[in-house]
C-alpha cells in the first residue's frame, strides 16, 4: 500500500491536501440503487454507508535526484480554513516534505477546473494575484477554459484560481495531447468536464497516468457505468472511463486516482471474477 510509486526514472507521489465532507452516495449517485453498492460496501463505503474522498494532487520528479522537470498535477483545494473541519489544507506543506519547494515546480497540469483541483494555483495578497509556483507554465484543457470563463453567475473558484493565471502570463491552453516535460503528457478524457484530462507519465519501458476525476469510487473500476452527479456529460465521462480503464489493463499501466483513500490511491486494473477491478500497489 503506497504513497508514491517508481514510472521509470521518475518518482510519482501523491500530495494530500485535506479529506471532503461525508457524503451520502445515494445522493452523489442518484441513479444506482442503494442494493447495487452491497456487493462494494466492505471496501467502497465507511461502516455507516457515507463515503469520503481525498483532496490531493501529485508531484512528479526524477527518482534520483538530480536536475529535472518537477511536474504537479492539481493543486487540491485550497489554504482554507475549510467549514467540515475548520482546519487548514495542507498542499505545500505536504509538498515540503517530498523534498519541492514552490519555486522548484517547471510545469503544473491541472486535469479539470472544479474547485478541489485547483485551490493553490494562485495566492492572493493584499488583493492582488500571484501564481503560487512562480516558475512553472500552468496547463489547462482549452475546452475547460472556454466553458467556465462563460459562466453566469461567474464560478468563483475559477475566477480566483484560473483566470488571474492568463493575465499572470502563466497559462498555457491546452489542445489534445501535448507534451509537457520529457516522457509526460496530457490525455484528453472528456466527460466529467468538457475539458477533463489525463496525464500519461512513459519512462524506460514502463506508463504511469494520473486520471483526475476519470471515477472517485473504487467501485466505479467495476461498475463504469456508475457516475456521480459531478460528471458534466454522463454519457462522455462513461465512454472515458471505460476507455482509458481498458487502456490501463490491456497495457499494464499504473493508475494514480484523484480521489481515493490515502494508500489505495495508487493501483492497476485488473481481472476479478471476469470483471475489471482495482488492486492497490
Ligand atoms: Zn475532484
Amino acid at each position: 500500500m503506497s504513497t508514491k510509486f517508481k514510472i521509470g526514472k521518475y518518482l510519482i507521489s501523491t500530495v494530500q491536501d485535506h479529506i471532503s465532507p461525508f457524503r451520502d452516495p445515494a445522493v452523489v449517485y442518484p441513479n444506482v440503487p442503494a442494493a447495487d453498492w452491497d456487493p462494494y460496501r466492505s471496501f467502497a463505503l465507511f461502516p455507516d454507508g457515507k463515503a469520503q474522498s481525498q483532496w490531493r494532487g501529485h508531484v512528479i520528479k526524477l527518482a534520483g535526484g538530480g536536475k529535472g522537470p518537477v511536474v504537479l498535477v492539481d493543486t487540491g483545494m485550497g489554504p482554507g480554513p475549510h467549514a467540515h473541519t475548520g482546519r487548514n489544507g495542507e498542499f505545500l506543506d505536504n509538498l515540503k516534505g517530498e523534498g519541492v519547494q514552490p519555486g522548484d515546480v517547471s510545469a503544473v497540469v491541472i486535469t479539470h477546473t472544479h474547485g478541489d483541483h485547483i485551490g493553490w494555483n494562485v495566492t492572493w495578497e493584499g488583493g492582488k494575484p500571484k501564481a503560487t509556483f512562480p516558475h512553472a507554465i500552468y496547463h489547462i484543457a482549452q475546452a475547460d477554459w472556454d466553458f467556465y470563463s462563460a459562466q453566469s453567475p461567474k464560478n468563483d473558484a475559477f475566477e480566483k484560481q484560473v483566470r488571474p493565471l492568463k493575465e499572470l502570463g502563466r497559462l498555457r491552453l491546452v489542445r489534445g495531447q501535448i507534451e509537457v516535460a520529457p516522457g509526460i503528457s496530457t490525455l484528453p478524457t472528456n466527460g466529467h468536464t468538457p475539458g477533463h484530462q489525463c496525464v500519461l507519465v512513459q519512462a524506460d519501458g514502463q506508463t504511469g497516468v494520473l486520471t483526475g476525476d476519470l471515477f472517485h469510487n473504487v467501485a466505479q473500476v467495476t461498475e463504469q457505468h456508475w457516475c456521480p452527479t459531478f460528471d458534466w456529460n454522463t454519457d462522455l465521462s462513461t465512454a472515458s472511463r471505460r476507455w482509458l480503464l481498458w487502456r490501463a489493463h490491456a497495457e499494464g499501466w499504473v493508475v494514480f486516482s484523484g480521489h481515493l483513500g490515502s494508500g489505495k490511491s495508487i493501483g492497476r486494473v485488473v481481472e476479478r471474477n471476469g470483471r475489471p477491478a482495482w488492486e492497490a500497489v
